[in-house]
């Protein structure tokens, strides 16, 4: 299937351009970026100039920054495209529902994907977790926002979520893996003085589940998910790639890169059986942390 990439920026060219080449289902047919290019590939700086000139094309991957991307994916869905999103699917809760009803007006696919649930432990971290009772859980998402974000100025204004950026995919896996549902009951955000969003946050929730966020670490970064239950211990470390049980690893792979070449397979499955795969659990839990969190201000921020 061809498939035009929107937003070629640091996660189309990690990630997405090395899937998509790797993929047996599909071929990167057009980009278009204000200034970004693939080697060999159409590009196009307008995007209502591809959606005209390439009817032939089906698939649109929207790596925008969500501030940007709601006019994108309503535009593709609206030229009967199947959209898939970056994470975090979008600036609100109700622009993803607004485009969960074009696309099923349009009958077309929408794939608001959660890279991190695709970790390769999370599917054996979910598995061993059914059936046991949770007693305890704690994560730990700690980076180094001059590595993961350098110079991206949107993660600090409106809508670009700050540290739930990453921490997000801590929750996409944490809604995914859980037996039982929690809910936000208390967060603590940290803002820098001349920014709109948090650099730190702390969260609790039902269910002696907390989580702790923070961009200020240098050195490697640390994602980890602990669990407690009835029934012994379980971790995913490195971004739920790597999945322990009583402090031994038992699956997974110390890397990220088997990421974004499931979801692309996903996005295929999802495509030729007519569906869409829309889950807003995780961002659920962020717009609460907003609309709850206590907030603190620390030294300003500059890249
Ligand atoms: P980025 O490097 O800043 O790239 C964003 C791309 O979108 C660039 O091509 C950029 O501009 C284009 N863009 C930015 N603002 C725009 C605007 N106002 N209008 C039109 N186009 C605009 O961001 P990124 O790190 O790739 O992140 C993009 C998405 O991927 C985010 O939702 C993020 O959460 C997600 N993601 C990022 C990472 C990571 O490690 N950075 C990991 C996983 C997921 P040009 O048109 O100038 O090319």
């Amino acid at each position: 299937m061809k498939v035009a990439l929107v937003g070629i920026g640091k996660i189309a060219v990690d990630q997405h351009v090395p899937a998509i080449a790797a993929s047996p289902d599909w071929e990167l047919a057009a980009t278009v970026s204000r200034s970004g290019t693939v080697d060999g590939v159409q590009a196009f700086t307008d995007f209502a100039t591809m959606l005209a000139q390439r009817p032939d094309i089906p698939v649109v991957s929207l790596c925008l920054p969500p501030q940007p991307r709601f006019p994108y994916a309503e535009a593709a869905l609206k030229a009967g495209r199947h959209v898939m999103l970056e994470k975090p699917p979008g600036q609100t809760l109700a622009e993803v529902h607004a485009l969960q009803a074009l696309a099923h007006a349009n009958g077309v696919s929408l794939f608001a994907t959660w890279h991190s649930r695709m970790a390769h432990g999370v599917v054996g971290a979910k598995a061993w977790l059914a059936g046991r009772t949770v007693t305890r859980a704690h994560i730990t998402w700690r980076e180094d926002v001059y590595k993961w974000h350098p110079g991206q100025n949107w993660v600090f204004e409106p809508g670009g979520m700050g540290v739930f950026d990453p921490g997000i995919n801590a929750l996409s896996i944490l809604t995914e893996i859980l037996p039982a549902p929690v809910h936000l009951t208390a967060a603590t955000l940290t803002f820098p003085e001349n920014c709109q969003t948090p650099i730190a946050a702390a969260l609790s929730f039902s269910g002696n589940v907390t989580a702790d966020f923070d961009w200020r670490q240098t050195g490697p970064q640390t994602w980890d998910i602990e669990v407690d239950t009835d029934a012994g211990k379980l971790a995913l470390r490195m971004g739920g790639n790597v999945l322990e049980v009583d402090g031994k690893a038992v699956a997974g792979e110390n890397t990220i890169m088997g990421e974004y070449p499931a979801l692309y397979a996903r996005m295929a499955a999802l495509v030729a059986n007519g569906q869409c795969d829309v889950d807003l659990a995780p961002m659920v839990h962020v717009a609460d942390a907003m609309t709850l969190g206590k907030r603190l201000y620390t030294d300003p921020f500059h890249f």
